[in-house]
């Protein structure tokens, strides 16, 4: 699938500190540890609605990651899905009386618009669960075979075929992402897409790897699984392990996909590989709330990147309302958020179109050490605010390089134009 225009991303005397992330398996934040290549999975969107900051958050927050990594001297080979059909989208499609098809190509659009805007990486492999629907029934074929999967015949005046799920009693390593208790997993599976009370399942948690064709829905023939369509987990294990082999160095995406998301696209890897380590960390975003509540589609409580840009918001403001705060905290949306965000940046692009100011040095330093530290963007952001200051103040000298190489710093390395 197509993904969108690479920035330009300015080269940056010296190398970036080795970056430490919060692992959520370890519950610490602990070296990246990657080598030369580094490979990392972010989960992609459900093209059903339009770009909100949430999304924002997650993609700015994985495209840091990409910089720090490539300051910091690696290559990095970075690949996103899109869940270009599933249940969200078929129903969204329906309700508007719309064609599931059309809707996500329309919206996958907007998305690609939303990503340039806010001047992120794109990935390598930008793919979609269409294009890669061919890897994705084979995984399922493979985990059948093996006897970790199961079928289950479709319900009554449903169809002829079956649904295939994991059976998680032959996973040993369930548990081992979110680290959550059995009561926490169940608390959640319903609401996050699971179907723990569908009869003839062996363990309520099991994931559903194939939904056998049911009449209306779009299906996908396949003469050993039957005609159907894949479950979510697998799409991603299926993508993730095709483009970036296994184990991975950074499985990431929101923090609502820590369970089951995460902890299921893991235990098939396993199961599909013999290796009990799909990705060496996994990096959660916080959520993002707004008007007191979580923003999501369902509550309707959505900030759109879209809107905002409509509106005449410059997307660089918008970057750093998400950098101003630390990726791994929830935290709530206002309008004086982006008003600061404003504010700053207007502050930063005067002393930054001066002749001349004081010796950025320890200000590169300082950003790059805040960054590899957990991202801890809101401490770079105050150093750049303090070199600011000087500068206007123009009492610390005059280095008639310092505007231009802090620019292309932060450019390069928190990914804001100036
Ligand atoms: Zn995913």
């Amino acid at each position: 699938m197509k993904s969108w225009p690479t920035p330009f991303v300015p080269e940056v005397p010296g190398v970036g500190e080795p970056l430490r992330l919060h692992d959520t398996s370890r519950g610490a934040v602990v070296p990246v540890g990657a080598g030369e290549v580094a490979r990392i999975y972010v989960c992609g969107i459900t093209p059903y609605d339009a770009t909100h900051l949430g999304h924002a958050a997650t993609y700015v927050t994985f495209d840091l990651v990409q910089r720090a990594l490539r300051d910091a001297g690696h290559r990095v080979e970075y690949v996103q899905n899109v869940t270009d059909v599933d249940d969200p989208l078929l129903e969204r499609a329906a309700r508007d009386g719309r064609d599931w098809r059309e809707l996500a190509t329309s919206e996958i659009d907007l998305f690609r618009e939303d990503m340039t805007a806010l001047s992120v990486i794109p990935p390598d492999a930008y793919r979609g669960v269409v294009e890669s629907m061919d890897e994705i029934r084979l995984a399922v074929r493979r985990l059948l075979d093996s006897g970790a999967a199961y079928r289950v015949p479709l319900p009554e005046g449903e169809g002829d075929g079956n649904d295939v799920y994991l059976d998680l009693a032959r996973t040993p390593d369930f548990g081992d992402v979110s680290r959550w208790t059995r009561e926490q997993m169940l608390d959640v599976f319903a609401e996050r897409g699971g179907d723990p009370d569908r009869e003839g399942k062996r363990d309520a948690l099991d994931p559903l790897l194939w939904r056998g064709a049911r009449a209306g829905e779009p299906s996908w023939e396949d003469e050993v699984l039957g005609s159907g369509r894949p479950g979510w987990h697998i799409e991603c294990t299926a993508i993730s392990l095709e483009h970036l082999g296994h184990p991975i160095d950074i499985q990431g995406g929101g923090s609502d996909l820590v369970f089951p998301h995460h902890e299921m696209s893991a235990v098939q890897a396993d199961a599909l590989t013999g290796d009990d380590v799909f990705a060496r960390l996994y990096v959660h975003q916080g959520m993002v709330g707004y008007e007191g509540e979580k923003m999501s589609k369902s509550k309707g409580n959505l900030v759109l990147v879209s809107k905002l840009r409509a509106d005449g918001v410059d997307p660089m403001a918008i970057r750093l309302v998400l950098l101003a705060q630390h990726y791994r905290t929830d935290w709530e949306y206002t309008d004086s958020l982006l008003a600061q965000a404003q504010t700053r940046l207007d502050r930063w692009r005067s002393a930054l179109s001066t002749n001349g100011g004081a010796d950025p040095t320890a200000t590169i330093a300082a950003v790059r050490a805040a960054v590899a530290d957990d991202l801890s963007t809101p401490r770079a952001l105050e150093a750049v605010d303090a070199w600011c200051d000087e500068t206007l103040a123009g009492a610390s000298g005059e280095d008639p390089a310092a505007p231009g190489l802090l620019a292309r710093t932060l450019d390069a390395v928190l990914g804001v134009r100036l």
